[in-house]
């Protein structure tokens, strides 16, 4: 994770706070498959960049030696393509996918920094202090509990695509 994506979580994490509005996810898969390409993996709080963590990630869970690595993002993070994709875009074991797939877009991967494909059929839908101010949106008392409570609840999801 970079410093940006770091800070960039961190404000995010801050407005729902403040706002008490948490993100939403919207939209639908379009089966287009390009999320199960150039793929970063996450063990606890942190993007992999070293090929022993992922031995590491695999030994603890068998379900990810699917993945192999293709080769580094700009910032160093390893990129990681998904041996059970079929040429059809289709993931050939979707009844046995890791729980980093089915879970997929998560939450988590906003409150980290992290952003979707343009042209993914999903997208992040936040409430932004500009939105509150030109009372586009209501502002509601802030609910740190009930934030908070989904933030763990999305960390559960150790790694994210
Ligand atoms: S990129 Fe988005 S629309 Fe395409 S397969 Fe992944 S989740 Fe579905
Ligand atoms: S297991 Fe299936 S859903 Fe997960 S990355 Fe591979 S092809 Fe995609």
């Amino acid at each position: 994770m970079s410093e940006f994506h770091r800070l960039k979580g961190a404000f995010r994490r801050f407005r729902a706070i403040v706002l008490g509005r948490d993100v939403e996810i919207v939209g639908h898969c379009r089966m287009c498959g390009r999320c199960c390409r150039k793929i970063l993996l996450k063990s606890d709080d942190h993007w992999l960049k070293k090929e022993t963590e992922f031995t590491e990630l695999c030994q603890a869970d068998p379900l990810l030696v699917r993945f192999r690595i293709m080769g580094r993002n700009p910032s160093g993070f390893l990129l990681f393509e998904c041996a059970r994709l079929g040429k059809d875009n289709i993931c050939t074991e979707y009844e046995s996918r890791p729980a980093l797939c089915s879970n997929y877009p998560t939450k988590s991967l906003y409150y980290h920094g992290g952003w979707l494909r343009d042209d993914c059929g999903f997208s992040f839908q936040a409430v932004t202090f500009r939105d509150v101010f030109m009372r586009r949106k209501s502002w509601r008392k802030p609910k740190f509990a009930d934030v908070l409570r989904g933030q763990i609840e999305q960390d559960k999801d150790k790694r994210t695509l």
